[in-house]
């Protein structure tokens, strides 16, 4: 028999869920497209550092320069910060881009990919700031820049979660799990964790999502590679997962949704951002208390 003591207990509400839902389709009404190096995705992330700040909690403008195929564009990420009880402590990372893929058409909202969890991640941090301090360092980030323009390649997407990594080097802190969370508000929700990832950590994603009793909505796919905001965390030598609901569609194994105009709010519940939120928070108390 063995006791785990939990130092951080974070409860994640049907109100968070509610909020986590307005917050998404506030950035949805505000600010689509959200397209990165854009004026628009730049608004969008003075939009999220607004809102964030509404919950009582500090935030911060990362603006950078990075190269595309397009040429240098200007990109933003926002970050939260909450700083752990222990001195020494590494970092638990949480991440969701926010902008939009571009060359989908016009007018396209991005409204599970981009906006639910970015409106995950507003609620989460009013979440994590009711809550006891945690011993680890935790950051919240909102990330610019996943979308790739042309074709995932050394400066087309993630440049958001690269300057992240970046930035955590220059600090000298260390990651001890970064987590991307991506298209998590899908109204028909199945959570995979794709075998790009630590495997510990997936598997204490399992143990979180049975804590939080959602484990029927989560499983591990050994055989997927999902290329996502946590890769370039991996590619640093650091450990991280990806959280995501690949099956975006019209019928369960689709994925007719991702990427089409289709990709609106009606597709997102709040019953799902629930299971997402529930997820994260047990999955971060586990993290903390290990
Ligand atoms: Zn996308």
């Amino acid at each position: 028999m063995f006791a785990v003591l939990f130092t951080v207990a974070l409860s994640f509400t049907t109100s968070d869920a509610k909020f986590a839902y307005d917050e998404a389709a506030g950035l949805v009404r505000e600010h689509t497209p959200r397209n990165a190096g854009t004026i628009r995705g730049r608004l969008a992330a003075g939009w999220i550092l607004d809102r964030v700040s509404r919950t009582g909690v500090d935030a911060s403008l990362d603006s950078f320069t990075a190269m595309t195929p397009d040429g240098e564009k200007p990109f933003a990420n926002v970050m939260v910060e909450f700083e752990g009880s222990r001195p020494d402590a590494p970092w638990i990372v949480v991440m969701s881009h926010f902008d939009t893929a571009p060359n989908v058409g016009k007018g396209f909202e991005g409204a599970n990919d981009g906006a639910s969890t970015s409106g995950l991640l507003i609620a989460l941090a009013g979440v994590i700031r009711r809550a006891e301090r945690p011993t680890n360092n935790i950051a919240l980030v909102w990330t610019d820049g996943e979308e790739c323009r042309h074709e995932y390649g050394p400066n087309d997407g993630f440049q958001g979660s690269r300057r992240l990594v970046d930035v955590f080097r220059e600090r000298r802190r260390a990651v001890k799990c970064a987590i991307c969370l991506d298209m998590l508000g899908d109204k028909d929700l199945h959570i995979i964790v794709p075998g790009n990832g630590e495997r510990a950590f997936r598997q204490i994603v399992k143990m979180a999502a049975d804590r939080a009793k959602v484990g029927k909505y989560v499983s591990l796919q050994d055989d997927l590679i999902v290329k996502d905001d946590h890769q370039a965390f991996l590619d640093a030598g650091c450990a991280a997962i990806d959280l995501i609901d690949f099956e975006f569609g019209s019928a369960p194994g689709r994925n007719d949704f991702w990427h089409t105009p289709a990709d609106t709010m009606d597709k997102v519940s709040q019953d799902s951002l629930l299971v997402s939120g529930r997820l994260v928070a047990s999955l971060l108390e586990l993290l903390d208390a290990k």
